[in-house]
């Protein structure tokens, strides 16, 4: 019998076992604690901002931030139509309408083009636009080169959906460090994580600040319960701010381990005629998930056999994020479109990447590969 090897599972060990037994020692079992303060230091450190707030999910962070740029219900965001259903949720939360648009086909980030496009056809329509939200697609960060320059020139608030891309940069610059404010993600299948968990990171102490009080249920720091605003209860536990301290000191190499198996990837798939590695070009990627495309003209199979291949060697992998526009929550939401997400959604695939599969794991995933590139090209594939 063969132990299933998961696509992107956490990557924990006696660090963190460590790390959470002392903070539960401590007595701090509770949504504050030094290990939480600590934690958002280390974090902001790492991230290059000014401050930084733990939250209790990446979903939570996205929310905070699109509220703390003032973010008003009517508003437009405009928000990638491949991404996590997160980012555009938390659009709706505050009764916002996100407006999709359309990706790069080599990078699966949002086109550029087709945002500066939309903020024209948008204001002429009257629209307010309350937000641009670029998502750092599976560890590449998004082009800010061209996108902060476009909503500074705009006045838009830019706020950066970094869940996937904690550790990447862009030319030199952190991810995380690109908006107005960013959202972080913790959840378990993330590059790091608190088992669940996000963090808001910005320069701007007033927005931080409000988000804070927004997450401990906008309590007044009166002796008595007093409150003067809808607040939320979205601040992350003291137990696993402790947890995701023990993984920040393995952070680099976790990522280390990451892109060593995108490498060892990129090598089997090379010699296929019609398979590239989505955003291979960008090296200051965390490597967060390897996604490979398939031209199916060209290959002569297509994504999805592969993945029945693994699947029956108890190999998990999955599609791409399925589109945002095609998704019946989000039904009738306006977008642009290029048809390059539904490509993606189609021809991508989603190859195990965890940093704690162990060498006979990987050895076990590229021979279930190499085996279906030989019978299905005639021949080993290296
Ligand atoms: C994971 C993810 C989120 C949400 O994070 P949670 O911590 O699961 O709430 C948001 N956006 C993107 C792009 C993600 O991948």
């Amino acid at each position: 019998m063969t132990e299933p090897i998961l696509l992107s599972p956490p990557d924990v060990g006696p660090l963190e076992e460590s790390y959470l037994i002392a903070a539960l020692r401590s007595g701090w079992v509770a949504p504050a604690g030094p290990d939480l303060q600590a934690f958002e230091r280390d974090i902001a450190e790492r991230v290059g901002t000014g401050g930084a707030v733990a939250v209790s999910s990446g979903t939570a962070a996205l929310h905070l931030a699109l509220l703390g740029v003032g973010v008003k219900p009517g508003d437009v965001v405009l928000v990638p139509t491949l991404t996590f259903v997160a980012t555009a949720n938390a659009v709706r939360y505050i009764g916002a309408r996100p407006v999709f648009v359309d990706c790069d086909p080599q990078t699966g980030n949002v086109d550029v083009s087709l945002v500066a496009d939309l903020i024209g056809r948008l204001r002429a329509r009257g629209e307010r636009i309350g937000a641009v939200v670029p998502v750092d697609m599976f560890g590449s960060c998004a082009d800010y080169d061209a996108l902060v320059p476009l909503c500074a020139d705009a006045g838009i608030p830019l706020v950066e959906d970094a869940a996937e891309a904690l550790g990447a940069s862009h030319r030199g610059g952190p991810a995380g460090s690109f908006g107005s404010v960013a959202a972080l993600s913790f959840n378990g299948n993330k590059i790091m994580t608190t088992s669940g968990g996000g963090m808001l990171v910005s320069d701007d102490g007033e927005l931080l600040a409000r988000a804070r009080h927004l997450s401990t249920q906008a309590r007044e720091p009166t002796p008595h319960y007093e409150h003067r605003e809808t607040g939320y209860n979205y601040r992350l536990s003291n137990l696993l701010a402790a947890l995701g301290r023990a993984q920040l000191v393995r952070l680099d190499g976790m990522i280390a381990r990451r892109r060593q198996l995108r490498d060892r990837y990129a090598k089997l798939f090379a010699p296929v005629p019609g398979v590239r590695l989505l955003g291979a070009e960008d090296a200051e990627s965390n490597c967060w998930l390897t996604v490979i495309t398939v031209e199916q003209r060209r290959s002569g199979w297509h994504a999805a056999d592969l993945a029945v291949h693994l699947r029956e060697r108890d190999i998990e992998t999955r599609p791409v994020w399925k589109p945002m526009h095609l998704q019946p929550v989000h039904d009738g939401a306006e977008s642009a479109l290029t048809g390059a997400a539904e490509r993606l959604f189609a021809d991508g695939l989603t190859l195990p990447s965890g940093s704690a599969l162990t060498e006979p794991q990987i050895a076990r995933v590229l021979a279930a590969v190499d085996e279906f590139l030989s019978v299905r090209t005639g021949g080993p594939a290296a």
